[in-house]
Protein backbone atom coordinates (compact mmCIF):
# COMPACT_ATOMS: atom_id res chain seq x y z
CA UNK A 1 0.00 0.00 0.00
CA UNK A 2 1.05 3.24 -0.95
CA UNK A 3 2.85 5.68 2.35
CA UNK A 4 0.23 8.25 1.72
CA UNK A 5 -2.77 5.64 1.45
CA UNK A 6 -1.63 4.30 4.88
CA UNK A 7 -1.71 7.79 6.11
CA UNK A 8 -5.23 8.77 5.12
CA UNK A 9 -6.64 5.40 6.48
CA UNK A 10 -4.81 5.95 9.60
CA UNK A 11 -6.10 9.38 9.96
CA UNK A 12 -9.80 8.45 9.11
CA UNK A 13 -9.32 5.65 11.55
CA UNK A 14 -8.20 8.33 14.42
CA UNK A 15 -11.80 10.21 13.92
CA UNK A 16 -14.23 8.92 17.03
CA UNK A 17 -17.27 6.81 15.47
CA UNK A 18 -14.73 5.35 12.42
CA UNK A 19 -13.45 1.87 12.56
CA UNK A 20 -10.20 0.88 11.20
CA UNK A 21 -13.11 -0.85 7.78
CA UNK A 22 -14.66 2.65 7.67
CA UNK A 23 -11.26 4.13 7.19
CA UNK A 24 -10.21 1.99 4.35
CA UNK A 25 -14.13 2.40 2.60
CA UNK A 26 -13.65 6.01 2.82
CA UNK A 27 -10.00 6.62 2.07
CA UNK A 28 -10.81 4.43 -1.77
CA UNK A 29 -13.82 6.40 -2.21
CA UNK A 30 -11.81 9.04 -1.83
CA UNK A 31 -9.09 7.65 -4.42
CA UNK A 32 -11.66 7.00 -7.17
CA UNK A 33 -13.64 9.61 -6.67
CA UNK A 34 -14.54 11.78 -10.07
CA UNK A 35 -15.51 14.77 -8.83
CA UNK A 36 -12.32 16.12 -6.95
CA UNK A 37 -13.62 15.31 -3.41
CA UNK A 38 -10.35 14.47 -2.24
CA UNK A 39 -9.41 18.27 -3.30
CA UNK A 40 -11.71 19.77 -1.84
CA UNK A 41 -11.99 18.34 1.29
CA UNK A 42 -8.18 18.73 1.59
CA UNK A 43 -8.19 22.48 0.56
CA UNK A 44 -11.03 22.75 2.67
CA UNK A 45 -9.73 21.41 6.42
CA UNK A 46 -6.71 22.84 5.51
CA UNK A 47 -8.55 26.45 5.29
CA UNK A 48 -10.49 25.35 8.94
CA UNK A 49 -7.69 25.11 10.57
CA UNK A 50 -5.86 28.10 9.39
CA UNK A 51 -8.88 30.12 9.82
CA UNK A 52 -10.87 29.09 12.08
CA UNK A 53 -10.64 30.67 15.87
CA UNK A 54 -12.09 31.29 19.11
CA UNK A 55 -14.52 34.52 19.15
CA UNK A 56 -13.08 36.56 21.24
CA UNK A 57 -16.06 37.32 23.71
CA UNK A 58 -18.10 33.74 23.69
CA UNK A 59 -15.54 31.22 22.60
CA UNK A 60 -17.58 30.34 20.00
CA UNK A 61 -15.77 29.57 16.53
CA UNK A 62 -15.82 31.99 13.91
CA UNK A 63 -12.78 33.44 10.97
CA UNK A 64 -13.16 36.88 12.44
CA UNK A 65 -12.20 38.09 15.68
CA UNK A 66 -16.09 37.66 16.46
CA UNK A 67 -18.38 35.34 15.96
CA UNK A 68 -21.62 35.89 14.09
CA UNK A 69 -24.13 35.61 16.95
CA UNK A 70 -22.17 38.15 18.79
CA UNK A 71 -21.79 40.57 16.57
CA UNK A 72 -26.16 40.32 16.07
CA UNK A 73 -27.42 42.96 17.60
CA UNK A 74 -30.80 41.52 17.81
CA UNK A 75 -29.62 39.23 20.20
CA UNK A 76 -31.15 39.51 23.82
CA UNK A 77 -28.03 40.40 25.96
CA UNK A 78 -29.69 40.45 28.84
CA UNK A 79 -29.68 36.30 28.59
CA UNK A 80 -26.28 34.53 28.50
CA UNK A 81 -26.34 30.42 28.48
CA UNK A 82 -23.32 28.49 29.34
CA UNK A 83 -22.65 25.34 27.13
CA UNK A 84 -19.93 23.02 26.61
CA UNK A 85 -19.59 22.99 23.26
CA UNK A 86 -19.25 24.91 19.49
CA UNK A 87 -21.88 21.59 18.73
CA UNK A 88 -24.37 22.19 21.72
CA UNK A 89 -24.72 25.76 20.36
CA UNK A 90 -25.69 24.55 17.15
CA UNK A 91 -28.56 22.41 19.01
CA UNK A 92 -29.90 25.08 20.84
CA UNK A 93 -29.73 27.07 17.72
CA UNK A 94 -31.75 24.68 16.23
CA UNK A 95 -34.49 24.93 18.29
CA UNK A 96 -35.29 28.54 17.68
CA UNK A 97 -36.26 29.04 21.47
CA UNK A 98 -33.27 31.49 22.43
CA UNK A 99 -32.16 34.25 21.79
CA UNK A 100 -29.92 35.23 24.09
CA UNK A 101 -25.94 34.98 24.02
CA UNK A 102 -23.67 31.92 24.72
CA UNK A 103 -20.53 31.47 25.95
CA UNK A 104 -18.68 28.39 25.15
CA UNK A 105 -16.29 26.46 27.52
CA UNK A 106 -14.87 23.77 25.50
CA UNK A 107 -14.96 20.69 27.92
CA UNK A 108 -15.63 20.56 31.68
CA UNK A 109 -13.99 20.62 34.70
CA UNK A 110 -12.91 16.67 35.02
CA UNK A 111 -9.94 15.78 38.25
CA UNK A 112 -9.94 12.40 36.48
CA UNK A 113 -9.08 13.77 33.04
CA UNK A 114 -6.45 16.49 34.46
CA UNK A 115 -8.72 18.87 33.34
CA UNK A 116 -8.54 21.86 35.67
CA UNK A 117 -11.13 24.94 35.90
CA UNK A 118 -7.88 27.01 34.24
CA UNK A 119 -8.22 24.25 31.41
CA UNK A 120 -11.81 25.91 30.44
CA UNK A 121 -12.82 29.14 29.35
CA UNK A 122 -13.69 30.35 32.07
CA UNK A 123 -11.42 34.09 32.53
CA UNK A 124 -13.54 34.78 29.45
CA UNK A 125 -16.25 34.11 31.14
CA UNK A 126 -16.21 36.35 33.88
CA UNK A 127 -14.91 39.13 30.77
CA UNK A 128 -17.78 38.41 28.71
CA UNK A 129 -20.03 38.56 32.09
CA UNK A 130 -18.62 42.12 32.69
CA UNK A 131 -19.25 43.18 29.01
CA UNK A 132 -23.10 42.79 28.94
CA UNK A 133 -24.38 44.77 31.53
CA UNK A 134 -27.80 44.23 30.85
CA UNK A 135 -27.55 40.74 31.61
CA UNK A 136 -29.86 39.66 34.30
CA UNK A 137 -30.20 35.73 33.67
CA UNK A 138 -27.29 32.85 33.55
CA UNK A 139 -28.73 29.91 31.80
CA UNK A 140 -26.21 26.81 32.95
CA UNK A 141 -26.45 24.67 29.92
CA UNK A 142 -24.10 21.92 30.58
CA UNK A 143 -25.20 18.24 30.36
CA UNK A 144 -26.11 15.58 32.68
CA UNK A 145 -23.24 14.09 33.47
CA UNK A 146 -21.63 14.18 37.02
CA UNK A 147 -19.04 16.05 35.74
CA UNK A 148 -21.01 18.65 34.31
CA UNK A 149 -22.87 19.05 37.28
CA UNK A 150 -19.69 19.96 39.57
CA UNK A 151 -18.79 21.99 36.69
CA UNK A 152 -22.28 23.57 36.76
CA UNK A 153 -21.59 24.19 40.78
CA UNK A 154 -18.58 25.28 40.72
CA UNK A 155 -19.34 28.14 38.10
CA UNK A 156 -22.70 29.08 39.96
CA UNK A 157 -20.17 29.42 43.09
CA UNK A 158 -17.86 31.77 41.07
CA UNK A 159 -20.64 33.86 39.98
CA UNK A 160 -20.94 34.98 43.64
CA UNK A 161 -20.01 38.31 43.85
CA UNK A 162 -19.64 38.81 39.96
CA UNK A 163 -22.95 38.57 38.84
CA UNK A 164 -26.26 39.52 41.06
CA UNK A 165 -29.19 38.32 38.59
CA UNK A 166 -30.96 35.27 38.19
CA UNK A 167 -28.82 32.01 37.71
CA UNK A 168 -30.57 28.97 35.82
CA UNK A 169 -30.40 25.30 34.38
CA UNK A 170 -31.96 23.73 31.76
CA UNK A 171 -34.84 21.19 32.91
CA UNK A 172 -34.00 17.69 32.77
CA UNK A 173 -37.27 16.26 31.26
CA UNK A 174 -38.46 13.45 29.44
CA UNK A 175 -37.36 13.61 25.55
CA UNK A 176 -40.22 14.27 23.23
CA UNK A 177 -41.96 11.28 22.13
CA UNK A 178 -40.44 8.41 24.71
CA UNK A 179 -42.74 6.12 26.85
CA UNK A 180 -41.72 6.31 30.69
CA UNK A 181 -41.20 2.81 31.30
CA UNK A 182 -38.50 3.36 28.48
CA UNK A 183 -36.60 6.04 30.56
CA UNK A 184 -33.90 5.49 32.65
CA UNK A 185 -33.88 6.05 36.88
CA UNK A 186 -32.49 9.19 36.38
CA UNK A 187 -34.42 11.01 34.16
CA UNK A 188 -37.76 9.63 34.77
CA UNK A 189 -36.72 10.54 38.41
CA UNK A 190 -35.41 14.14 37.66
CA UNK A 191 -38.43 14.77 35.62
CA UNK A 192 -40.67 14.23 38.68
CA UNK A 193 -38.31 16.44 41.35
CA UNK A 194 -38.29 19.33 38.32
CA UNK A 195 -41.77 19.33 37.32
CA UNK A 196 -43.32 22.31 36.85
CA UNK A 197 -47.26 24.36 37.39
CA UNK A 198 -49.09 23.63 34.28
ZN1 LIG B 1 -19.13 35.10 20.01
Amino acid sequence: MPESVSAAIEAFAALPGIGSRSAERLTFRLLTDQNNLAVRLSSALTEMKNNVKECDQCCFLTDENTCEICMDTRRDTTKLCIVESPLDVLALERTHEFRGRYHVLHGVISPLRKVRPEDIRLTELYAHIEQLPDLNEVILGLGGSTESEATALYIMEQLRGRFSGHVTRLARGIPSGSELDFLDAGTLGRAMTERREW
